[in-house]
C-alpha cells in the first residue's frame, strides 16, 4: 500500500506534524510529493502538502484523501526541503512556509476548470466526459471514474489544461487562432471562384495565401483590416478554422524592448566577473559581494554572467527590491534576454503573477526579475542567484515566515551549487564585515564606467538658514542652484526623506495631537479627502474643525508631506513644471511608470519625491539632486538608522550626472556635523563603515551579536506584559552566559488596533539551541494562547523593532 505524509493547514500545537493518508486507487499512479490535496481533519476537510510517499504506517486504520489539488508538483522536492528550513530558522510552520513560497492563486482553493485545446480525438473516457463540450468544470471530472493518469497524459500533451478561476476572472488567458484549412492552391481556387462583390473577403483570402501560418485572431483583424463577420464567412466555407490557443497575460510587450548587446566590460568589471564566471563554469557555491559605487556598471556584470549561465542551459534568479521593478530596469534584462525573462511584482494582478510563475515552472524562461519571494522560483537547475542593492530590507519579509530572502538564496546556491552575488553601492555592515573576514568574496567598483567623476555633494546647515531669516523649506544655495539648472534647460531631483515624518495634526493652542484611537500612533492627514488615517489600522475621520481637547479652531496640520512641498514650490519658481511622486500619486497602476516616462521625455523639470525616486533611476538630464531633509530618519528608535541615513544619501547622490554633465548634490540638514551625513557627502563607505562597527560594538548590535525579537499582544494591558515577562523569565534559564534577554518593555508603538503589545529582545553570539528553546516556549503556551486571544511573534532577524 502507498501512503501519503501530509502537512496539514492546521494553526495547531503539533505544529511542524506530517499526517499519515492512505492513497486511494485512483490517484495511486499519479500522487508524488510537492502537491496539494485535500485531506479529512476532525470534522473538516482542509488543505495539505504532500512531502513524502511511503509504504507503511504506524497507524493502522487511515483516512483516505479525498481529492488531489495538482496534477504536477507545485513544489519540488528541493523547495520542500527549503520550505522546512525556511519554517525551522524563522520558528514558524512547516504550512506557512510552503505558502508563501507559492503564488497567491494556489494558496486559496479556487475552482478549476479543464479545457479542451485539440480537435483531435481524446482518449474515449475524456471524449465522454468533455461530450462536445470545449471547456467543463473540473469537479464533473473529480466526480467520474476516470483514472488521474488519463488526465495527466492529455494535459503534458497540451491536449487539454486546467484552468484556475480567480473571483470569476479567467487565470488562464485563451486567444484564437486562425490557420488555413487548405492548400494554397486550394484557397487561390476558391478566390477564383469568390464574387468580387465580396471585397473583405477576398482581401481576407489573399491574406492567407500570402500568409499560411496560424495568427492570432485580434493581429489578423489588425493587420487585413477586417472583423468577426468577414472571416466567420471564410469559416463557413471551410476555408480557414478556428481554436482556442492558452496565452500568458504579458504585462510587458516583448517586442518592445531594444534589443542590447553585452558591452565591452572596463577593467574592474572584468576583475569582479572572472571570479564569478569561474564558480559558474566550476559548478560551485560560493558568495560574493559587489561593492561598487552608483554607476559603476554592476548590472552590466549581473548581465554578463547570466549570459553565461543560460549559455550552460541553467537558470538565473535576480531580486531587486520591489522599489526598483521599474521599467528601466525591467528593459535592461527584457532588452539583453528578451522572453526569456519572467518578472514578478507586486503591481502584478493575481493572474499576471501567476502567469509569470508557470511560465517558470514549465521552463519557458530562464532568468526570473523580481521583488523578495521570486527567490522561491521553482527552477530546478539554478546556475547563479543575484541579489541587487543588497541593503535594502524590503529583501526581509515582515510577516510569517519572517525569513531575509539573502538567507534563502545562499541555501539555495548551494544545494545548487552556484554563486550568490550580493551588489550594492552601500552594502549592510553584515555584509561587509562577512566579506573582510573571507566569509564573502569582496568585488570593488570605485569608478564609474564612464569615468565621471562623483556628483560633488554640498552640506547645508538649516539652523544657519534659519539664523538668518530664512524660513522656507529651501536653503539659500538650493534655490539659485536650481534656478540655474533650469536655465540651462537641465533636470531636478528632489528628495523630501519622509520615514519617520508625517504630516500629523496639533492643536496650536493646547498642544494636543491626533493620534488613533486603536493605536498609539499620530494620525496623518491627507489633504485630497481632507481626512485623517492611521497608517497601522487603516482607521480614518474627518479633520475636526475644532480641538477635540479645548474647542479651540486653531487646529491645524504640521510637518512636510510632499503637497507641502510641491505647493512651496510652485509658489517660489511659479514656471518650473513639477511632478509629485509619492504613495498618493502612484496608487494607480502603471501610474509610477507614466510619472517617470513623462519626466524622461522632459515634460517636467523637477520630480519630487519620496524614498521611491532614490533608486535605480537613471536619466541623463538630472544634473542637480536636492535633500531636503536629510536627517529625518537619523533619530529614529532604530540603531540602524544611521546606517539608512547614510545608504539613503549615497544612493540619492548616485541620480545625478550619470552620463555627460556633471553632477551636484545639496544636502540640507540640520545635524551637518553628523558622521553619516558627513561620510556620504564623501563617499566614503569604508571610513562609514568602521566608525558605525565601533558603534555597534559599542553597544552590543548586529553585527557582532544576533537579535531576536519576541513580541507578545493582547487587549489587556496586564496580560500582555504577564506572559512577556515568563517568556523572558523562561528564556534566561536556558541561554549562554554572554547572552542578554531584555524586557519586557512596551513595543515603540504600544498599542495597535486595540491590542497592547510588549516585547523581550534576545542579544547573543551563540545560541545553537535557541530556535529550539524558543519553539518549546511558545508550544507550552499554545493552549493559553488560543484560549485568550493572545498573541506571540517572533522575529529571528528584526528590522523594524516597532
Ligand atoms: P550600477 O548598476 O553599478 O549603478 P549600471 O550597470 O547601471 O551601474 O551602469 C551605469 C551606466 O554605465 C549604464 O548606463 C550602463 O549602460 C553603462 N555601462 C555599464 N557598463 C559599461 C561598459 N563596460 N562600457 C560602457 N558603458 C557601460
Ligand atoms: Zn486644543
Ligand atoms: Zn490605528
Amino acid at each position: 500500500m502507498r501512503i501519503a505524509k501530509v502537512i496539514v493547514d492546521v494553526q495547531a500545537k503539533a505544529i511542524n506534524q506530517t499526517f499519515d493518508y492512505a492513497i486511494p486507487e485512483r490517484f495511486q499512479e499519479i500522487l508524488t510529493e510537492g502537491m496539494r490535496v485535500i485531506v479529512p481533519f476532525g470534522p473538516r476537510k482542509i488543505t495539505g502538502f504532500v512531502v513524502g510517499i511511503k509504504t507503511d504506517s504506524d497507524f493502522d486504520r487511515l483516512k483516505e484523501i479525498i481529492d488531489v489539488l495538482d496534477i504536477h508538483p507545485v513544489l519540488t522536492t528541493e523547495l520542500l526541503e527549503l520550505g522546512k528550513w525556511v519554517a525551522e530558522d524563522t520558528v514558524t510552520m512547516y504550512i506557512t512556509a510552503y505558502q508563501a513560497m507559492l503564488p497567491q492563486v494556489l494558496k486559496a482553493q479556487y475552482k478549476k476548470e479543464l479545457i479542451r485545446n485539440t480537435a483531435e480525438l481524446l482518449a474515449p473516457e475524456l471524449e465522454n466526459l468533455f461530450a462536445g463540450r470545449d471547456v467543463i468544470s473540473y469537479e464533473e471530472f473529480a466526480h467520474s471514474t476516470i483514472a488521474y493518469s488519463k488526465l495527466q497524459q492529455a494535459i503534458q500533451a497540451t491536449d487539454i489544461s486546467i484552468n484556475y478561476l480567480v473571483k470569476s476572472k479567467v487565470t488562464k488567458k485563451l486567444v484564437t487562432i486562425i490557420e488555413p484549412n487548405k492548400a494554397s492552391y486550394q484557397l487561390e481556387e476558391a478566390l477564383m471562384d469568390m464574387s468580387q462583390q465580396a471585397k473583405k473577403q477576398r482581401q481576407l483570402l489573399s491574406f492567407f495565401i500570402q500568409h499560411p501560418e496560424p495568427i492570432e485572431q485580434a493581429k489578423l483583424f489588425q493587420i487585413t483590416n477586417t472583423n468577426r463577420t468577414v472571416l466567420k464567412a471564410l469559416l463557413e466555407k471551410k476555408l480557414v478554422t478556428e481554436y482556442k490557443k492558452e496565452t500568458y497575460r504579458n504585462p510587458y510587450d516583448d517586442d518592445a524592448f531594444e534589443r542590447t548587446f553585452p558591452l565591452k566590460l572596463t577593467e574592474e568589471q572584468e576583475q569582479a566577473l572572472a571570479p564569478i564566471k569561474k564558480k559558474i563554469d566550476q559548478d560551485e557555491h560560493d558568495v560574493f559581494l559587489v561593492h561598487g559605487v552608483t554607476g559603476s556598471g554592476k548590472t552590466e556584470i549581473y548581465l554578463q554572467a547570466i549570459q553565461g549561465v543560460i549559455e550552460k542551459g541553467k537558470e538565473a534568479i535576480v531580486l531587486v527590491p520591489e522599489i526598483a521593478l521599474t521599467p528601466q530596469m525591467v528593459n535592461r534584462f527584457k532588452g539583453r534576454f528578451g522572453s526569456n525573462v519572467a518578472v514578478m511584482h507586486s503591481a502584478l494582478s493575481n493572474g499576471e503573477k501567476y502567469d509569470e510563475w508557470r511560465k517558470i515552472q514549465a521552463k519557458e524562461v530562464k532568468v526570473v526579475v523580481g521583488a523578495r519571494s521570486a527567490i522561491f522560483a521553482p527552477f530546478e537547475n539554478i546556475g547563479i542567484i543575484i541579489i541587487d542593492e543588497e541593503h535594502e530590507t524590503t529583501y526581509k519579509q515582515e510577516d510569517q515566515p519572517r525569513y531575509h530572502a539573502r538567507d534563502v538564496a545562499i541555501k539555495r546556491g548551494q544545494f545548487h551549487h552556484c554563486p550568490v552575488v550580493l551588489g550594492s553601492a552601500t552594502p549592510t555592515l553584515e555584509s561587509f564585515a562577512r566579506a573582510k573576514k573571507g566569509v564573502y568574496q569582496l568585488q570593488t567598483l570605485a569608478k564609474r564606467t564612464n569615468n565621471q567623476q562623483m556628483p560633488t555633494v554640498e552640506i547645508v546647515d538649516m539652523r544657519q538658514e534659519l539664523h538668518e531669516g530664512n524660513r522656507s523649506m529651501f536653503s539659500t544655495v538650493l534655490k539659485e542652484k536650481m534656478e540655474s539648472v533650469l536655465e540651462r534647460g537641465e533636470q531636478i531631483v528632489l528628495l523630501l526623506n519622509r520615514r519617520g515624518y508625517s504630516t500629523f495634526v496639533m492643536c496650536r493652542d493646547c498642544g494636543h495631537v491626533k493620534e488613533c484611537p486603536h493605536c498609539d500612533i499620530a494620525m496623518t492627514y491627507h489633504k485630497n479627502s481632507n481626512q485623517l488615517k492611521c497608517h497601522y489600522c487603516s482607521y480614518e475621520e474627518q479633520m475636526p474643525l475644532f480641538c477635540p481637547e479645548c474647542n479651540s479652531d486653531l487646529i491645524r496640520y504640521f510637518g512636510t508631506g510632499t503637497q507641502r512641498v510641491e505647493e512651496s514650490l510652485t509658489a517660489l519658481m511659479p514656471h518650473a513644471r513639477v511632478i509629485r511622486m509619492d504613495v498618493d500619486t502612484t496608487r494607480k497602476k502603471g501610474a509610477h511608470e507614466k510619472l517617470l516616462k513623462q519626466f524622461a521625455e522632459k515634460q517636467a523639470d523637477i520630480l519630487l519625491g519620496t524614498q521611491m525616486i532614490a533608486k535605480g533611476l537613471d536619466f541623463a538630464n538630472v544634473t542637480l539632486v536636492g535633500v531636503l531633509t536629510a536627517d529625518s530618519m537619523l533619530h529614529l528608535p532604530d540603531f540602524r538608522s544611521s546606517e539608512k541615513t547614510f545608504q539613503l544619501l549615497t544612493q540619492v547622490s548616485g541620480r545625478a550626472g550619470r552620463h555627460e554633465l556633471a553632477g551636484q548634490v545639496i544636502v540640507q540638514t540640520y545635524t551637518p556635523e553628523h558622521y553619516s551625513i558627513q561620510l556620504a557627502s564623501e563617499y566614503d563607505y569604508d571610513q562609514f563603515f568602521l566608525q558605525e562597527m565601533k558603534i555597534r560594538r559599542s553597544f552590543r548590535y548586529p553585527p557582532y551579536v544576533y537579535l531576536a525579537l519576541i513580541t507578545v499582544s493582547h487587549p489587556n494591558h496586564v496580560r500582555a506584559v504577564q506572559l512577556t515577562q515568563r517568556i523572558a523569565q523562561l528564556l534566561r534559564k536556558v541561554i549562554q552566559e554572554d547572552s542578554i534577554v531584555l524586557g519586557p518593555t512596551p513595543s515603540p508603538i504600544a498599542r495597535v488596533k486595540d491590542r497592547y503589545r510588549y516585547q523581550c529582545m534576545i542579544k547573543y553570539k551563540n545560541e545553537p539551541k535557541l530556535r529550539g528553546y524558543i519553539k518549546k516556549i511558545i508550544d507550552q503556551f499554545a493552549d493559553e494562547v488560543r484560549k485568550e486571544d493572545l498573541l506571540i511573534t517572533v522575529d529571528m532577524q528584526p528590522y523594524h523593532m516597532m
